[in-house]
Formats: C-alpha cells, sequence, structure tokens
C-alpha cells in the first residue's frame, strides 16, 4: 500500500468487514443450534408418548435417521440403541440428561467429541414407567461450519479484501484531491469538506500574517533608506565645511596674497581644519560599524572593571578639563559587567567629554558608579551649560547640536551621542538623562548586571 492514508483506510474496512462476517457466522450458528434442539425436543416428546402408548417395541420399527434414539432403564441400564447394541454399552445412570430426565421429567445437554469440531446434543423425556427415551444428534459447530465451507469463504474474505483495497484507495484519494489541488498562495475554503475548512483558515490567516510583515519589512526598507540618504547628505556637508576652509586657505596661500607674518596663522587654520575632519571620518567610522553591528566580530565581550575603565577615561581627560578650569572626579563602588571594552571607553570617553566641554570656567564634572536593583549606574554629572528642554529628544540624533557654533568650536561633531546610543543599545543598557539650562546635566548609564 503506497500511502498511510490508504493503509489506515484498507485496515478500517477489512476490520468492519471480517468483524461484521464473524458476527453473522455467530448468530447464524446460534440460531441453527437453537433450532436443532427446538426439534430434537419435539421429536424426544412425540416418541415418548408413542412409547407410552404402545411400549418400547415401537421403536424398533422408527426410522430414526440422522438422529439416534436410546432406551435406558430407570437404573441407567440401555435397553434400547438405535445405532449401537444395548449390551455393549455402558450404564447411563450418571448422564446428565439422563439425571435432569428422572428428577424433572425432562432434561438436555451437550457433549463435545472427537474435537471441538463436532457437538452431540441429546434431548432425554422420562416415560410413564420411569424409563428414559433419549434422542441425541450430532451437531456441527461453528468452526466445523467454516471449514466444511472453507472455499466459499476464502472467497468471501478475498472479496472483503478487494473491495477494502477498492474503497480505501477511492477514499484516499477523494480525500487528497483537494489537498493536492490546493494553491497555497490563494486558499479557497469553498468547495472542501469541513474538516479541511480550519486548516484552510490557518493557511489563509498565515498568508496574511506574511502579507503583513512583508509590508511591514518594506515600510522599514523605505525608512533605513531614507535614514541612510540623510546621513550620507549630512556627512557630505559635514565634510564639505572643513574641506571648503582648507581649500580656501590655501588657495589664499598659494597666490601670495598672505603676509608672511601671517603665513602661521593660515597654515595653524588648515592644521585644525584638516584635524576636524579628521575626527569627523573617525566618528563616522566608529559610529558605521557600530550601526552595522560588526564590532561584535571584532571584540568579545568580557568581564569589565567599569570604575577602573571610568577612571582611566578620566585620566586622560584630565589635560583638557585642566585646560577648562574644571574639576573632574571619579569615584565608586568597584562594579564588574559584561561588556565590550573599546566600546564602553567610547561611550564614557563621549559623554565625560562633553560635560568638559559644555561647561564654564570653574565648573565640575563628577563621575560615579554604584549599583542598584541588578544595575551598574554609572552617574556623569556636571553643573554646564545644560541642554534646553525642546532638544533633550533630540541630541542622540546624528549630527543633532543644540548650538551648532558653540559645538564646532569646542571640536564637536555632532556624533558623539549617536555612538553613545549605539554602543549603549549593544550592552542592553538604558540611558537616563537630567538637565536644565543654565544649571546642568545629569546623564546615567544603567547597564545590566
Ligand atoms: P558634539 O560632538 O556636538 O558634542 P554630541 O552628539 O556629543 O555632539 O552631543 C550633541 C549635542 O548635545 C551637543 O552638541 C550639545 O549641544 C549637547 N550636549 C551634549 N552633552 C551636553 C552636556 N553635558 N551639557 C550641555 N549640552 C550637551
Amino acid at each position: 500500500m503506497r500511502n498511510e492514508l490508504t493503509k489506515r483506510i484498507f485496515l478500517a474496512c477489512i476490520t468492519v468487514f471480517l468483524m461484521t462476517f464473524s458476527l453473522i457466522l455467530y448468530v447464524m450458528n446460534t440460531y441453527l443450534m437453537q433450532r436443532n434442539v427446538a426439534e430434537l425436543h419435539d421429536r424426544a416428546i412425540l416418541l415418548s408418548s408413542a412409547v407410552n402408548e404402545y411400549g418400547w417395541e415401537f421403536l424398533c420399527s422408527v426410522q430414526s435417521g440422522t438422529a439416534r434414539i436410546t432406551l435406558i432403564d430407570y437404573d441407567g441400564t440401555v435397553l434400547f440403541d438405535s445405532k449401537l447394541n444395548p449390551d455393549k454399552m455402558e450404564n447411563h445412570s450418571q448422564r446428565e440428561e439422563f439425571q435432569e430426565a428422572i428428577q424433572y421429567g425432562e432434561g438436555e445437554s451437550e457433549r463435545y467429541s472427537d474435537s471441538i469440531l463436532k457437538k452431540t446434543v441429546n434431548y432425554a423425556v422420562r416415560l410413564d414407567n420411569y424409563q428414559v427415551i433419549r434422542v441425541s444428534m450430532n451437531q456441527d459447530t461453528v468452526f466445523r461450519l467454516v471449514v466444511s465451507m472453507l472455499s466459499p469463504v476464502i472467497l468471501i474474505v478475498l472479496l472483503m479484501i478487494l473491495l477494502s483495497v477498492v474503497l480505501a484507495s477511492e477514499s484516499s484519494k477523494k480525500i487528497m484531491k483537494p489537498i493536492n489541488q490546493l494553491d497555497p498562495e490563494n486558499p479557497d475554503d469553498r468547495n472542501i469538506y469541513d474538516e479541511m475548512k480550519p486548516f484552510i483558515r490557518r493557511l489563509i490567516a498565515q498568508n496574511q500574517q506574511i502579507q503583513h510583515q512583508i509590508q511591514q519589512l518594506q515600510e522599514e526598507h523605505k525608512k533605513q533608506d531614507a535614514i541612510r540618504r540623510e546621513f550620507t547628505a549630512n556627512v557630505s556637508h559635514e565634510l564639505k565645511t572643513p574641506l571648503t576652509s582648507i581649500s580656501g586657505f590655501a588657495e589664499i596661500l598659494r597666490d601670495g596674497y598672505v603676509q608672511e607674518k601671517d603665513v602661521s596663522h593660515f597654515a595653524d587654520n588648515i592644521y585644525k581644519e584638516a584635524q576636524r575632519l579628521m575626527t569627523l571620518v573617525n566618528d563616522i567610522l566608529k559610529l558605521s560599524r557600530l550601526e552595522d553591528g560588526v564590532t561584535e566580530m571584532y571584540e568579545d565581550r568580557t568581564s569589565i572593571n567599569l570604575l577602573a575603565l571610568s577612571k582611566s577615561v578620566c585620566e586622560r581627560l584630565s589635560l583638557s578639563a585642566q585646560k577648562n578650569n574644571i574639576s573632574l572626579s571619579c569615584q565608586g563602588e568597584a562594579v564588574h559587567i559584561i561588556g565590550m571594552p573599546h566600546i564602553l571607553e567610547e561611550i564614557i570617553y563621549n559623554i565625560c567629554d562633553n560635560a568638559i566641554k559644555y561647561n564654564h570656567s570653574g565648573g565640575f564634572v563628577r563621575v560615579t558608579l554604584y549599583r542598584s536593583d541588578n544595575l551598574a549606574i554609572l552617574r556623569i554629572e556636571d553643573n554646564g551649560i545644560g541642554i534646553p528642554e525642546a532638544d533633550q529628544e533630540r541630541i542622540f540624533e546624528r549630527f543633532y547640536r543644540v548650538n551648532k557654533s558653540h559645538s564646532k568650536e569646542v571640536g564637536g561633531t555632532g556624533l558623539g551621542l549617536s555612538i553613545v546610543k549605539h554602543g549603549m543599545a549593544l550592552h542592553y543598557a538604558r540611558i537616563e538623562l537630567d538637565s536644565e539650562e543654565g544649571k546642568g546635566t545629569c546623564i546615567r548609564l544603567c547597564f545590566p548586571l
């Protein structure tokens, strides 16, 4: 059998057929036996009336046919038997049907002889003189019936098998047809049987979901495209400004418009603009690497002593703090987190650098590390110029600066906090910002422990 479905239907059919067949045989057999016993009973009654009337000699003239007639005396001695010589027969006083007949007037028994294929049914009736007349008949059992009808039985069973095979294969074809003809992209729940409808409905729902997801992806793609285009435009613009300056200064120098004493001033301008270009390009590279997520391939996550890392960043910034007359301090608990050391260093550096850059002379920057509810919190607090409420949402966008010229003055690119945002996302960490214009800023970096 080719497929599972056909096999199962076939098994179901053949089981039902065989069970029905056996049941019919059994019922027929029971019915036949009951009829036989009834017939035996009638004969015994008839014979007993005749013997009561005419004496036992009457039995000699009876044609017994397939039945066997026996006359038994009240003590069990066999007086007459239609098939055997009574003298050679044993005493029948222990026979069930005899005992019943003596006691109740009539008795009945069944005995299997030779094998289970053959059965003898006896019916005994007590006569007026307390002798017992017994009629016996051999009866075929259901097994005998089957054995004797072997060829028709085999034929019937073969027919059943054939019918089951045909039924199974036809049914499985009918069941499979709508499934095989189903168009998974356009499932149709009309012209299909009820059991399949939930499946079709699920398929339709799934198709809708896929369609929806495709749409979402397309929209996402468009959005990403727009962001990328905007970024490219921004980058070009940002790079153009220092390049225009450099090219302008160089042109003036080349054409000899600059007096000897001013040359160093122009050279310094070119140097500063070139430095600015370098910083810009570096920041753009860092950001694009973070956005692509390639950092993970270059840098393994390890256990990092966040306090030690913050202290080393403050060390690097101490000169800049001194220059700007800012007091810079770092303290707290030694907390370890799992992270990428270079990215974390970049994050802390950018925030501390901002706190120094956007500050007043004589101001402070305080870095504090502590634990709170399964979080390692690094707080960077300054009493600098603060961020206006309206800009607080946007400062993490690329190239966003509250005050463009001031940022430029202090060497900002507008990319520092974007780098922070992406780096924090790679650490599954959160940024909290509190700032008030003119009063200062407090940034909390919350790392899961
Ligand atoms: P930039 O390179 O200009 O510093 P950032 O992305 O680091 O760019 O910061 C974006 C803007 O957010 C800055 O231009 C500045 O206006 C504002 N900003 C960031 N940190 C502070 C701070 N501690 N105090 C005041 N303003 C800040």
